[in-house]
């Protein structure tokens, strides 16, 4: 049981269900996951595509 979730793990869950899709060559990773990072009061999110190397970035404010 995760009873004490916070809102941070709640909003990568979010994000874990939305699909990874490269905007560069179109790829979808359906077992992927972002790449989570804080700074202060922002969260970055990053998935690396694993065939075309782009990197894509999502920036939330917590
Ligand atoms: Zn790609």
């Amino acid at each position: 049981m995760s009873s004490a979730r916070s809102p941070f793990e709640q909003l990568r869950d979010r994000f874990n269900e939305t699909d990874l899709e490269c905007s560069a060559c179109g790829y979808i990773d359906a077992d992927g996951s972002w790449r989570v990072s804080t700074t202060g009061s922002r969260v970055t999110y990053q998935f690396m595509c694993p065939t075309c190397d782009a990197v894509e970035t999502r920036e939330m404010r917590l």
